[in-house]
């Protein structure tokens, strides 16, 4: 095999496993940005979710709603939590098989998304335009 995930997943790489089902194993990040942060990664391989089966995709929710009480349940310091799937290497994307992130997150712990530009709101006739363009792409 030559996917890390799929390694994992098939027991044929060390993992600190948290949770397994049917559908999905969900593990410790080898390189966390916080204590605590899980991967939760389907068993079947999809590179990104356009080969996501969305019942996979649905159970990697489910999952993570779980991995999250889990981590507001534990002794680990845990203020708040964020979901993070990047979808492409554009996206943050490193390891090409689908995986939510579950992140613990603190106050002030400085985590967050960077920005370019200021976050300022935009012109309803930009929104509506943006909308239409995706109403028009949904399948
Ligand atoms: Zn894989």
């Amino acid at each position: 095999m030559s996917c890390a995930f799929c390694e994992i997943v098939a027991g044929h790489a060390p993992a600190s496993i948290v949770h397994e089902d049917e559908r999905t194993v969900t593990f410790l990040d080898l390189h966390p940005v916080a204590t605590g942060h899980l991967l939760v990664a389907p068993r079947r391989h999809s590179a990104d979710l356009s080969e996501l089966d969305p019942e996979d995709g649905a159970q990697l929710f489910r999952v993570g709603m779980g991995a999250a009480a889990a981590l507001r349940a534990s002794t680990l310091p845990v203020d708040g939590v964020n979901f993070f799937l990047a979808d492409g290497e554009a996206a943050g994307q490193t390891v090409l098989h689908v995986h939510l992130h579950v992140i613990p997150r603190r106050r002030g712990d400085g985590l967050g998304f960077r920005h370019g530009a200021e976050l300022a709101a935009r012109p309803r006739a930009e929104l509506d335009a943006a909308a239409a363009e995706l109403r028009e792409a949904w399948t």
